[in-house]
């Protein structure tokens, strides 16, 4: 049965998405993985064809669908052997919070460019000395007359060198409590006082560019900020739902994808380096994966309809990010085992995606903190 009713349009639309997955993205994966970022034309190009920011609705220019599309661009993009979150981040993790909460007029002016990709969008959280407790990041800004001045760094941010746009999270120095002092600001690029810090050579992600953000005495306008002020808190309670669903999605099609691999190479045999022995203990271990797999899919769709439907599944998303990245971390290094010696190379094809899924248990808020939240809400 299926758990997820996906549309004749949406099942167009994957073909249309897996189609230009082959077409542009295939080709060039390999070397952007090499320069360690995705060119902006390629942005332009998704764009273009109306692959980004597809839940955005058709007054901005966007594709007007619902969060099924983004789905499936993620998916599609993973199966592309390129998991560099970045056109997802965009996409579906940063731009909910402009289409949610900024006003109108600056809805009018940035969504359109982040629909075509000429707008990149970055999300700026963490910083140096800061990473799961959000609570206490240092950064500042303060709110004087029509102005905002920003000070502080960020770093680790997602598509951070290619930004255009930065969703900034901040606090008021002069409010006490975090809960009050948190507010989210649009700061633009080209700002006076905004620069871009080296980009981050990571393990793996090699084709989404990371790097660090500075802000000294950085003016912007007071309608940048995202509602009302001291509000940041609660928007990042509210829009961490969809960005841990969607980090448990790219863990699952890396971990379906690794699997399939693995599979196919060991029942046919042959192809590149040695064989895999048809061993009973390989089989059990393929069969014992194929299960985790089957169980991790079922428990993410179910969510992906669920979160579709504005339930209550803050434990369920929590339980699912953590369970499912590990699984797939698991999963990618058990396959490595059973390759052998040919999954030691870097062109071996389960390895990138291995090492990409690596960082999903940290990423989006860490597996220890989906437990916290998790042992929180059950009353423990
Ligand atoms: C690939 C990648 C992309 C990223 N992109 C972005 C981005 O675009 N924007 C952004 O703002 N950030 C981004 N980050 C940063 C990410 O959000 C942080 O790495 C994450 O919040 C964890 O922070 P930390 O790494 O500083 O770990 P820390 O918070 O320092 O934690 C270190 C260890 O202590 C554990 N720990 C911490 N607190 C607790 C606790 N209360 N209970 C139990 N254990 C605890 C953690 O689980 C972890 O094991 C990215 C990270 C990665 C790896």
């Amino acid at each position: 049965m299926e758990i997820i009713h996906y549309s004749k349009a949406h099942h167009q639309f994957r073909e249309k998405v897996r189609n230009f997955m082959r077409k542009e993205i295939t080709p060039n994966i390999d070397q952007w993985e090499k320069e360690r970022i995705m060119p902006r034309s390629a942005w332009k190009r998704m764009g273009e064809e109306k692959l980004l920011c597809t839940s955005v609705s058709k007054e901005y220019g966007g594709l007007g669908g619902d969060f099924l599309n983004g789905v499936i661009v993620t998916e599609e993009l993973v199966r592309a052997n390129h998991n560099g979150l970045g056109p997802t981040a965009h996409s579906d993790m940063i731009i909910p919070y402009i289409d949610s909460f900024a006003s109108e007029k600056n809805k009018k002016k940035f969504l359109p460019g982040c629909i075509t990709g000429e707008i990149i969008t970055a999300f700026a959280m963490t910083e140096p000395d800061t990473g799961s407790d959000i609570a206490s990041i240092t950064t500042t800004a303060v709110e004087t007359g029509d102005e905002v001045i920003i000070n502080g760094s960020k770093i680790f941010i997602t598509n951070g060198i290619n930004s255009d746009l930065v969703v900034l999270v901040a606090r008021d120095p002069a409010v006490k409590d975090s809960n009050d002092a948190i507010s989210i600001y649009l700061v633009e690029t080209g700002t006076p006082g905004f620069e871009k810090g080296q980009k981050l050579n990571k393990m793996g992600l090699h084709s989404q560019d990371t790097s660090e953000l500075f802000f000294s005495n950085c003016r912007i306008p007071k309608e940048n900020r995202l509602g009302e002020k001291g509000k940041g808190w609660g928007m990042l309670m509210e829009k961490l739902q969809q960005e841990r669903i969607l980090t448990a999605l790219v863990s699952m099609a890396s971990a379906e994808y690794i699997l399939d691999w693995t599979m196919e190479y060991f029942k046919e045999n042959s192809g590149h380096g040695k064989p895999v022995p048809k061993s009973q203990a390989n089989q059990f271990a393929l069969v014992e994966m194929a299960t985790d797999v089957k169980i991790g899919r079922t428990f993410i769709d179910k969510l992906i309809v669920e979160h579709m439907e504005d339930k209550n599944i803050i434990i369920e998303t929590s339980m699912a990010k953590y369970w499912i990245s590990e699984m797939a971390k698991q999963l990618g290094g058990r396959c490595m085992d059973m390759l052998g010696e040919y999954a030691t190379l870097e062109n071996c094809p389960i390895v990138r995606p291995w090492l990409d899924a690596r960082s999903m248990p940290i990423f989006a808020g860490t597996n220890e903190i989906m437990k916290a939240i998790i042992g929180k809400f059950m009353g423990l």
